[in-house]
């Protein structure tokens, strides 16, 4: 049996890894995408203390870490969690898995859209942006991070046609920008056509994210679907950490510092 199992692999979950096997705790990370999570998707970070670079190298260096540390990591999506006698049983990849304690760390993913075109559909600037160098997209949100991602995306394709349905809520200082791009076509209030779709090359929607819990108890969650905890546990052997926490500020830092933070819980819970 192991000591922890932590679910995720992006900040969060390679801090706690970081902390618990330092501690001498047996701990495997199960990743079901890209070990890194959502620091994978970042092209640039600036406000991580002691690391300016693209998400991508924070997270290969999170992973050295954990894994020196003695963590192993590996692959797997965990469809179930459920207390059993002084241990969680974990479903993974269809197996049970049994430790005496779980972190959860799945952060969030993003909110999907129906969309009637054969144009295809992104969700991730970073992953997809080379595949439409010089090419005609739409980006559909008007969020800040909407508005980000497609200031990101104006510097590689040709032109963009930035469609919010209720209207830019982004900051003041992003939707100047976005005017002031040059290759930004801004449609407030208004959703594309089929034929508008049908004849661009891409759409990238970024309309908002929801918390990755589908495989948690209903009671161990907000009317949100994030996880509620109490210094970091949501019950006896079960706690959380980063953007999939209740009250969690979703950021990369934050989401480190509630890693350290659970896995300290944890090893302080594995010892009584
Ligand atoms: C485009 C973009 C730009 C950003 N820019 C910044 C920035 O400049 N500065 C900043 O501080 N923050 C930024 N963020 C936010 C930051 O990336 C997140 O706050 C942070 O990554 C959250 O970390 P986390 O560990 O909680 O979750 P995540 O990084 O989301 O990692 C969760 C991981 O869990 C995995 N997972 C989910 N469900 C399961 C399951 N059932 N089984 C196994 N694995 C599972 C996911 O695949 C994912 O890898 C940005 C985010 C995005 C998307």
């Amino acid at each position: 049996m192991l000591d922890l199992a932590i679910i995720g692999s992006g900040p969060a979950a390679l801090t706690a890894a970081i902390y618990a096997a330092r501690a001498g705790v047996k701990t495997e990370v199960f990743e079901k995408a890209k070990i890194g999570g959502a620091l994978t998707e970042i092209d640039r970070i600036e406000n991580y203390p002691g690391f300016v670079g693209a998400g991508s190298g924070l997270a290969e260096n999170l992973k050295k870490q954990a894994e020196l540390a003695g963590a192993k990591i590996s692959y797997g999506t965990c469809e179930k969690i459920t207390t059993a006698d002084a241990s969680v049983e974990l479903m993974i990849d269809g197996e049970l898995t049994n430790a005496r304690a779980v972190i959860v760390a799945t952060g969030s993913e993003p909110k999907t859209l129906e969309l009637d075109t054969t144009t295809p559909i992104s969700y991730c600037a970073v992953c997809d942006a080379p595949l439409y160098k010089g090419k005609n997209i739409a980006v559909i949100g008007g969020g800040n991070s909407a508005v980000q991602e497609a200031l990101y995306l104006s510097e590689i394709v040709n032109h963009i046609v930035l469609y919010s349905h209720s209207g830019l809520k982004a900051d003041a200082v992003l939707i100047d920008k976005i005017k002031a791009a040059g290759n930004i076509e801004i449609h407030e209030n208004a959703m594309p056509t089929k034929a508008e779709l049908d004849a661009l090359d891409g759409v990238f929607v970024f309309i908002g994210k929801r918390p990755a819990t589908t495989f948690l108890p209903a009671d161990l969650l907000d009317d949100k679907g994030y996880i509620v905890t109490s210094d970091f546990a949501a019950a006896p052997g079960i706690f959380a950490a980063g953007d999939v926490r209740s009250g969690s500020t979703k950021q990369a830092i934050t989401a480190a510092a509630d890693g350290a933070a659970a896995a300290l819980a944890a090893v302080e819970y594995l010892k009584r």
